[in-house]
């Protein structure tokens, strides 16, 4: 059992709109394709990784450093006990030879990519959907056969009045989600609060609307957008200020009564740690989005949670970032608080399987092996077409 090649390349995600802190005219990712020796059904068992959106692909570390230290790893070494299955874990361990700690940035981001393809691999070979195999490995065999699901929508485009954003929020109503969410910071105040009463008159109640201020605010800004905010109760308010600013974070819950949510721009388990012991954040009511596919993948997410369960915090206030299918089945296997999906923009790659079927903002995961690459039609196409050379 040996993974006999690992293929990357970049793909454009690129877009007219921006948020408070980028546009997105050049944004890039990574995706991966991890061709095995191991058949299933005739075949042999393919891994597929892709990257989330915001940091770009990364391409020269993905081929100067970590996808050569997989290929000159022993296969045995990278195999469980049994040498019944991949180990991930130990392919993250080839991966990170004579890697420094800290400085988590883009190295994460690569990192996750092949760890993602290494998830799809296992539960391939288990011939099992990956939520399954995280629920039977990881949940007690429990899980959730309907996903709170939220699209991350609302972006600024050039001369994007409140008539079309009014209409791209029906849009995911039309498409059965419930709870949505809207970019704020990118215009003064006033503008956003125009904004933000236009979208509630679609979706009728602050409870069904989150706003994500993508860290641009200063403590200042930020408490005083909560003020102006704190009324409509909203969802959340989501990244009021520097990710790595764990004081803002904290001084604005004095400041702020309603749920807040970060942690997309956070890539370790240390870095996460910091939020939860430092930043004020408060397990009853606020949310951590660590987003797996920025962040050495799921083998590092499971020490996030295994983190947050000893700082005292249910899985259920844990909502991975980035709209992918990773985060999908995690939600689904360890019971988390739902996942973020991207169903209008960073097309194809954004959102989950072609089918899915959204229901009062709840998707159900789907019964085939692995991540479920295969049922998004056009991320698999260009996948098989990566895998194939
Ligand atoms: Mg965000």
């Amino acid at each position: 059992m040996k993974i006999v090649d690992i293929r990357e390349r970049s793909v454009p995600l690129h877009s007219a709109m921006r948020n408070a802190s980028i546009d997105f005219s050049k944004m890039t990712a990574s995706v991966c394709a991890i061709i095995t020796d191991v058949v299933r059904d005739g075949k042999p068992v393919i891994g597929y990784g892709v990257g989330s959106n915001g940091r770009y692909a990364q391409g020269g570390i993905l081929r100067e450093r970590l996808i050569p230290r997989v290929l000159e790893a022993v296969p045995v070494d990278l195999l469980d006990g049994a040498g019944a299955n991949f180990d991930p874990a130990k392919v993250m361990g080839a991966m990170m030879r004579n890697e420094k700690p800290g400085g988590h940035g883009d190295r994460a981001v690569a990192a996750a990519v092949i760890d993602m393809a290494m998830w799809d691999i296992v539960a391939k070979v288990e011939e099992k959907p990956l939520w399954q195999v995280i629920a039977n490995r990881f949940n007690g065999g429990a899980y959730d056969d309907r996903v709170l699901v939220y699209p991350g929508g609302g972006y600024y485009y050039p001369g994007k009045g409140l008539e079309p954003l009014q209409a791209e929020m029906r849009t995911y109503q039309e498409q059965g989600y419930r709870v949505l969410k809207m970019k704020v910071g990118g215009a003064d105040l006033d503008t956003d609060l125009r904004r933000i009463e236009a979208v509630l008159e679609v979706v009728g109640d602050g409870a069904n609307l989150a706003v994500d201020a993508n860290g641009r605010f200063s403590l200042d800004e930020a408490i005083a957008f909560g003020k102006a905010v704190e009324s409509y109760k909203l969802f959340w308010f989501e990244e009021p200020g520097d990710p790595l600013d764990y004081a803002l974070q904290a001084e604005l819950t004095q400041h702020y009564s309603g749920s807040m949510a970060t942690g997309e721009n956070l890539f370790s388990a240390q870095d996460a740690k910091n939020l939860v012991v430092y930043g004020g954040m408060r397990p009853e009511l606020d949310w951590i989005q660590i987003d797996p596919a920025l962040a050495y993948g799921f083998t590092e997410y499971l020490k996030v949670d295994a983190m947050m369960t000893e700082q005292g915090w249910s899985r259920r206030q844990q909502i991975p970032h980035g709209g992918h299918q990773l985060g999908f089945n995690m939600a689904a296997g360890m019971q988390l608080g739902g996942s973020e999906t991207y169903p209008l923009v960073f097309q194809p790659w954004g959102g989950f399987a072609d089918d899915v079927d959204i229901v009062d903002g709840y998707a159900r995961p789907h019964d085939t092996p692995g991540i479920g690459i295969e049922l998004k039609s056009k991320v698999y196409q260009q996948l098989k077409e990566l895998a194939e050379g």
